[in-house]
């Protein structure tokens, strides 16, 4: 079957025209970095005043990126997925965890969507963030290689506790989950963290995946010796390629610390970072003769890298349908890839955030503030909804 990106019938199936012109109105509100920059103290400040805004945020930014307050809420949105083959990937999008409460909390929500991804078809897999988890502050230190003190230390065996245990009920389901990559400074932690743990689940099938961040520098060097690593100990190797979420942090960072940035210095070498990992993965994909050895997610919404990646496939020839790769994309963002993808018959999945519309702003505003910053998608996402909502009116 044809792909082609730019079909606007397939992209929006699942939209109804009023969603649309819902979507394009936040798209118009939120390609307004001025307009984004109010939007957002006004919220705080609302937030504060305890005015009643819930209902307007539940019915704008939300509802174009998350799928509800709960697991239960999301379910709607999951099934709308699925009716076109699209998978949802439950994603609690709390952030700022400090306290043992918060951490728990977490765990359990983190649990419930393992527990759903069993029971749903439309629930491929589950994904966590090992901040929601344990303090950024201990994770920090642990990369530094800093001694914890007594506190700490007891913190630090609570928090991988929380870890394990999800790690083991997902294994025990038998449902993959993704560790997400975050800031560079706490991410060595997150990779051992997740190599342990792929050490002792990934044994005969990838249960952990781990998240590689091309942004940064010398990846496919990393991705090499790991994947190598993992086949000498008889262990299978699980990853999420994407490009980075933190540039502007890392680069501001780095500048304030006087150090290096660990971050390629133009979007080229990030693009050339990710095809290459891309590449040498798709090469050396377990093929349905050899033994398994590693598996991917590509989480992304560049059309050349997703077009490349089928391209490489079909030259390595691997059946239609039989693709050992998932494309992911976020839920409210790139329709045009994630339907056309798997109307063209290939595994895809959306990251579904949810959590309650308090707790899950920071994420929205990230959103927000990406689809600002990043020009092209924000322009990508505005002229397909305009061109379908021309083509609906031309056939009425
Ligand atoms: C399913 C899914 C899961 C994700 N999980 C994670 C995760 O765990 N951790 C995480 O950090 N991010 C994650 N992301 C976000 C991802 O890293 C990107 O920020 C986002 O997807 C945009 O990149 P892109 O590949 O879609 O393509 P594009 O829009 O083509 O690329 C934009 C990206 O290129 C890079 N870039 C842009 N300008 C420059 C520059 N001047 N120099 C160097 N690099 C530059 C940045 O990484 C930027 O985000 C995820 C995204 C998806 C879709």
């Amino acid at each position: 079957m044809s792909l082609d990106f730019r079909d606007t019938s397939i992209a929006f199936k699942s939209h109804s025209t009023r969603s649309l012109q819902r979507s394009k109105w936040l798209f118009l509100v939120i390609s307004n970095s001025f307009l984004v920059k109010i939007g957002k103290s006004l919220t705080v400040f609302a937030f504060k005043l305890k005015l009643p805004i819930n209902f307007l945020i539940l019915k704008t930014v939300f509802k174009q990126f998350c799928g509800g307050q709960t697991v239960k809420d999301s379910k709607e949105v999951i099934s709308e997925n699925w009716k076109f083959k699209v998978g949802s990937i439950l994603d609690y999008s709390v952030e700022g965890q400090t306290n043992e409460f918060e951490f728990n909390n977490t765990k359990e929500a983190i649990i419930e969507t393992i527990r759903t991804s069993k029971n749903n078809h439309g629930v491929p897999l589950a994904v966590f963030k090992v901040t929601g988890l344990i303090n950024i502050k201990l994770l920090e230190k642990k990369s530094a290689n800093l001694k914890f003190d007594k506190k700490e230390e007891n913190d630090w065996k609570k928090g991988i506790k929380r870890v394990n245990e999800i790690l083991s009920f997902a294994n025990s389901l038998d449902v993959p989950i993704m560790i997400d990559a975050e800031e560079s400074w706490i991410q060595k932690a997150i990779d051992e963290i997740a190599y342990d743990g792929m050490a002792l689940y990934n044994r005969k099938e990838v249960i952990i995946y781990n998240t590689i961040q091309c942004y940064k520098k010398n990846q496919l060097v990393g991705l090499k010796k790991n994947i190598k690593s993992a086949k000498e100990k008889g262990f299978m190797f699980g990853v999420k390629l994407v490009r980075g979420a933190y540039l502007e942090k890392e680069n501001s960072r780095s500048k304030e610390m006087d150090y290096e940035s660990p971050i390629h210095p133009s979007k080229f070498h990030t693009d050339k970072e990710f095809n290459d990992c891309m590449n040498y993965i798709l090469k050396i994909i377990d093929k349905p003769e050899t033994k398994k050895t590693v598996s991917l997610i590509l989480g992304t919404h560049n059309e050349e890298s997703t077009m490349l990646a089928i391209k490489t496939l079909k030259e390595n020839g691997w059946k239609h349908g039989e693709e050992p790769v998932l494309f992911a994309q976020l839920f409210g963002m790139s329709d045009n890839i994630s339907y056309n993808l798997s109307n063209a018959g290939y595994k895809t999945a959306k990251y579904l955030p949810f959590g309650p519309i308090r707790e899950v702003i920071p994420y929205l505003f990230r959103r927000a503030e990406e689809n600002t910053s990043v020009k092209g998608q924000t322009g990508r996402e505005l002229s397909l909804i305009k061109t379908e909502l021309k083509r609906r009116k031309s056939i009425r």
